[in-house]
């Protein structure tokens, strides 16, 4: 089967690189699934979950901010910010989130930008969504009944 490079870097660091079967991002118009041989194309990320499937394994990941390639060969993502699944800190996110709603709550704040509170209480809220969807997976695939929910 035919499979498309997948590289996902930050200005920090390369969070990703492998070759799958399949990947699903958070495009600026929609999400957009991308199969090997798929036209060429750039967009914009917006923040959320992007999936990558390889074989039976399906990798979860938090993207937000910069842009998506479709090369013949490979998807490149130029991320502002990446992070894989299970290196998620949930509390960290939890911490984020109640200080965005309590500025959000307060309203008016000198020098504080609504929208970039707005901002953070997305990649926040992104961010323990997608983690606790890796934990439910872990704990799957690690024996026991499936469990439903
Ligand atoms: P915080 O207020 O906790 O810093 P933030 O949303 O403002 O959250 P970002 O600006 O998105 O943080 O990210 C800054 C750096 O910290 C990035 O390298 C990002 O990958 C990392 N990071 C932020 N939050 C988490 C988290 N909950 N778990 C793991 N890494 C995180």
């Amino acid at each position: 089967m035919a499979t498309i490079r997948l590289e996902i870097v930050t200005p920090e660091r390369q969070v990703f690189s492998d070759d799958v079967d399949l990947v699903v991002a958070p495009g600026s118009e929609g999400e957009l699934g991308i199969l090997p041989h798929h036209t060429p194309l750039m967009t914009a990320l917006k923040t959320g979950e992007l999936r990558a499937k390889k074989g039976s394994e399906e990798y979860l990941l938090l993207v937000s901010g910069g842009f998506l390639e479709v090369r013949p060969d490979r998807v490149i993502v130029l991320a502002d910010v990446a992070e894989r699944a299970e290196d998620i800190d949930l509390a960290r996110a939890e911490e984020a989130r109640k200080r965005a709603e309590q500025r959000m709550a307060e309203k008016y704040e000198p020098g504080v930008d609504a929208a970039e509170t707005e901002a953070a209480l997305h990649r926040a809220m992104a961010r323990l969504a997608i983690a606790e969807k890796s934990r439910r997976r872990g704990k799957r695939s690690h024996g026991g009944p499936p469990q439903v929910g």
